[in-house]
């Protein structure tokens, strides 16, 4: 862990917590061609150190490295490792809010698990845990690391006055909930937010708002976390032009527990796929529907009926649904162990209709 800034006991702390990515990449030959470099390579201590004059008054930052990664490479061990730390920060009395630096390719992800895993909580402390990374590598000239690193620790240490505690991202000068993210371009440096309804960060767009209020309203409890090796196994299959039943049917005999279906347009599955899904579900398999589409939602039965035990996933992209899924097949597994008799369905129908802020 690493201290900067005036640390005194009673200044309330931003944890920034690193992840790695491309804000923490080097290029090796960063003017003449910025966009060849390796992720994860600068320690979240010395990307502070480049924006310390700049840090609002009346914080004091801590860091901590919890990953120095490609988000190419998430695991699910580190998903738990960085739920734990968050809702450990957000218990800590001294920590007024926090920021994740992580890789663009997956933050979507990321955004969604902790908004799955903590929302409600970070909502009811009136703390802001900020997600954001970069585009570019933080040796590049104009690289976006430094301005996008010091909006989302403003964005964490800003009074509540304007906008509530709750699971942000912070890109480009924009903030928009993190379960709203998704990189949606492979360079642009607004990648990763500007396919979501956002907000200036200065000038908060009050449709905006309140749509924050409404997902918040929405929200009413946690999901449990996983633990590392007790993630279900989801995998995503694409639906697309001369799909096979072939592909469906290999996962049959094996122990995978979910399939998230990106289909076409409004979450259309290829008939040749709809007899294997059928039998999928018969015998236990989770079915979930969303579409490759990139934007725009996926409604149940629409506009077919769905075949039985098939969910359609609302608003969220086929990697968010994964996620999820799993967090639904996992919170299943746990009422069953205490008890109570809720299946992934009940947990991910709560999670489908989380509203979309537009
Ligand atoms: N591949 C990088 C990563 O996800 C991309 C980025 O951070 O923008 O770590």
């Amino acid at each position: 862990m690493s201290q900067i800034h005036d640390h005194s006991e009673n200044t309330p702390h931003i944890l920034v917590l690193g992840m790695g990515g491309t804000i923490a990449g080097l290029a090796s030959n960063p003017d003449k061609d910025p966009l060849q470099y390796a992720a994860g390579q600068v320690e979240i201590g010395s990307l502070l150190d480049h924006i310390e004059t700049a840090i609002p008054d009346g914080v004091c930052l801590i860091s901590k490295q919890l990953a120095n990664i490609n988000s190419c490479n998430l695991t699910e061990p580190l998903l738990v490792l960085l739920g734990n730390a968050v809702r450990e920060a957000l218990e800590n009395t001294k920590v007024k809010g926090i920021v994740v630096t992580h890789g663009t390719d997956t933050i979507e992800e990321t955004g969604l698990f902790l908004q799955l895993i903590c929302g409600k909580f970070a909502q009811n402390l009136g703390k802001r845990v900020v997600l954001t990374g970069a585009m570019l590598p933080a040796n590049a000239p104009n690289a976006d690391g430094p301005s996008n690193l010091l909006d989302a620790i403003q964005w964490a240490a800003s009074p509540l006055d304007n906008c509530p505690g709750g699971i942000y991202a912070v890109f480009g000068g924009r903030a928009c909930m993190a379960m709203d993210l998704a990189k949606r371009h492979t360079t642009a440096l607004i990648a990763p937010i500007q396919s979501s309804p956002s907000s200036p960060l200065r000038l908060i767009n009050p449709s905006w708002l309140s749509g924050v209020k409404a997902v918040e309203a929405a929200w009413a409890e946690d999901l449990p976390i996983p633990r590392g090796h007790e993630w279900p196994w989801v995998e995503i299959l694409t639906s697309h032009a001369g799909a096979r039943p072939e592909t469906i049917d290999l996962w049959l005999g094996s122990k995978v527990q979910g399939l998230v279906l990106a289909g076409t347009g409004m979450g259309n599955l290829h008939e040749q796929w709809l007899k294997p899904l059928s039998n999928a579900s018969k015998q236990g398999i989770a079915v979930v529907r969303t579409s490759r589409s990139g934007a725009g939602l996926v409604l149940p039965n629409i506009p077919e009926k769905d075949f039985e035990g098939c969910l359609a996933a609302g608003k969220f992209s086929a990697p968010k649904a994964r996620i999820a899924l799993q967090l639904a097949l996992n919170a299943e597994k746990q009422a069953k162990s205490s008890g109570k008799s809720l299946t992934w369905q009940d947990f991910f129908a709560r999670i489908a209709v989380l509203p979309e802020i537009r």
